[in-house]
């Protein structure tokens, strides 16, 4: 029986479900067409994934196995595929709505093996006596921490495995019924090669160890690193969930304190659940429908980082510039967008899905939502960010701000968390703020009630 073992959401060879598989086995990565054809050219993820499943081939050829590269969409490949005798196919879970419908399709093709190599715990475990999923996440919280065991955090051994026979040198791009070989490099797939700055997740973890103990306290502030960096790689697999675990286990033996950040990694297996149970929240308000404005311009001045208030446009300048977005930022612009502006959240997850190297759906709606108050388990509706007290909070001196917007270095920073000092001085080349604070919060206030 030979098995194609689909890598998608683990690229890597450590610790992996896939490679615990026995038997005649044809790893493939495929580039699916359906997902790159709605992308930039110059899009971040694509340079990321390019480079990690080249890397991920030179790990597996080094266990003396080897990965087969496709361009085209799942089904033209899984039929491609069928012609050549493989029945079985494994993967791991995938929970969004294109990659559900996309399972099924091959689903009914092949035998489809699902693998919950992604989160530690199954959707179906963790559930209410009433056998109906959790609704709210500190219960869900501690129906984890009693089911936990170490069998969680096991590591995967690889399988007794041979490589099936197959073209590994080169990409095979599939359409239809047509199979072109094309040279393995990112242009062939038509995005340009771009520098990615990802820690390795290995590094990463090192260097986090010096800081777990403070990171309850830290994580909040915007220009201190207190975190772990590590959603880039728990999002692509490259660094396993359960390795993650036991890393903290260890840690947590030598009497470091690793509850808080354990509990962060929880929020993303509930986020996970939650779109699971629920995968209208991927569009629909769960709670309330939320007060919209279609105000275009101030979507426009969103997006290019011109709101006049310096935390939000400094916020997108790091996501534009990096791909990446503090936490806190994303809380407090996720507030600004729903709230402030009234803007639809759905068009702020578009937004952030589009440039957020760890875009994840589960994660990205979900916190949406929770800003939006609108979700499960949401952040109440008339909780309002205000903008300037956060910046104070958690960038006192400014630093953040000015790291993304340089055109502020020579504003004394208490000045960047002063409303009245922004509307009443001309900053050559920043606008003033869109909205005053206190006006927006009551017109929410007052359109939601
Ligand atoms: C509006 C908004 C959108 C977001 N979109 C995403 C997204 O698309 N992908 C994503 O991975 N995270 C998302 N987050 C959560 C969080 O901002 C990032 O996971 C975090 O900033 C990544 O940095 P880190 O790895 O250093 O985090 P750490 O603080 O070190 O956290 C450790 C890990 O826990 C997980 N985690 C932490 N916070 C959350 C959370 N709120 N929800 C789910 N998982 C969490 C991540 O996997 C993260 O790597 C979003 C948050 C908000 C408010």
């Amino acid at each position: 029986m030979k098995k194609v073992l689909w890598f998608r959401r683990d690229l890597r060879v450590h610790d992996s479900m896939l490679l615990a598989q026995d038997g005649e086995v044809l790893p493939i990565f495929i580039f699916d067409t359906k997902i790159l054809r709605g992308l930039d050219t110059k899009d971040r993820r694509v340079s990321f994934i390019f480079e990690q499943v080249l890397k991920l081939k030179a790990d597996l050829k080094a266990l003396g196995l080897d990965l087969a590269l496709f361009y085209g969409t799942p089904f033209d490949v899984f039929t491609y595929l069928k012609t050549l005798g493989f029945e079985d196919v494994y993967s791991s879970v995938d929970y969004d709505d294109y990659a559900k419908e996309r399972d099924g399709e091959i689903a009914e093709m092949l035998r489809f093996h699902f693998l919950n190599d992604c989160y530690l715990f199954e959707p179906n475990e963790v559930l209410k006596k009433d056998g109906t999923p959790y609704l709210v996440f500190t219960p869900y919280y501690h129906a984890c921490q009693a089911l936990y065991t170490q069998f969680y955090a096991l590591k995967y051994a690889r399988g007794n495995q041979s490589l099936a026979q197959f073209n590994y040198k080169e990409l095979l791009s599939i359409q239809g019924h047509a199979q072109t070989p094309l040279h393995v490099k990112i242009e062939s797939i038509g995005f340009e090669p771009l520098h990615v700055n990802i820690i390795e997740p290995q590094k990463a973890l090192e260097i986090f160890t010096c800081k777990i103990d403070s990171y309850e306290q830290m994580r909040d502030f915007l220009d201190v690193d207190a975190t772990s960096h590590l959603s880039v790689h728990l999002r692509f697999g490259t660094i396993s969930i359960r390795e993650v675990v036991r890393y903290l286990v260890a840690l947590k033996q030598q009497g470091h304190t690793t509850e808080p950040f354990f509990r962060q990694l929880i929020f993303r297996e509930f986020y996970a659940y939650l779109l699971y149970h629920f995968p209208r929240l991927a569009w629909e308000n769960y709670k309330y429908t939320p007060p919209i404005s279609n105000d275009a311009e101030a979507y426009e001045r969103f997006i290019l980082a011109q709101t006049g208030y310096p935390l939000v446009d400094a916020a997108i300048t790091e996501l534009l510039e990096t791909g990446l977005m503090h936490n806190r930022a994303r809380m407090v612009v996720g507030s600004f967008f729903t709230k402030h502006l009234m803007l639809p959240w759905q068009k702020g997850e578009a937004f952030f899905a589009k440039y957020l190297l760890d875009y994840d759906a589960s994660a990205n709606v979900l916190s949406w939502q929770w800003c939006a108050g609108t979700g499960i388990d949401p952040q109440p509706y008339f909780r309002i960010f205000n903008p300037y007290a956060q910046s104070l909070k958690f960038d006192k001196e400014a630093c953040y701000i000015k790291r993304f917007l340089p055109i502020l270095n020579d504003i004394p920073s208490a000045c960047l968390h002063k409303e009245a000092y922004l509307t009443s001085h001309e900053i050559a080349g920043y606008p003033k703020p869109i909205i005053g604070h206190e006006s927006a919060r009551k017109r929410f206030l007052n359109t939601f009630s």
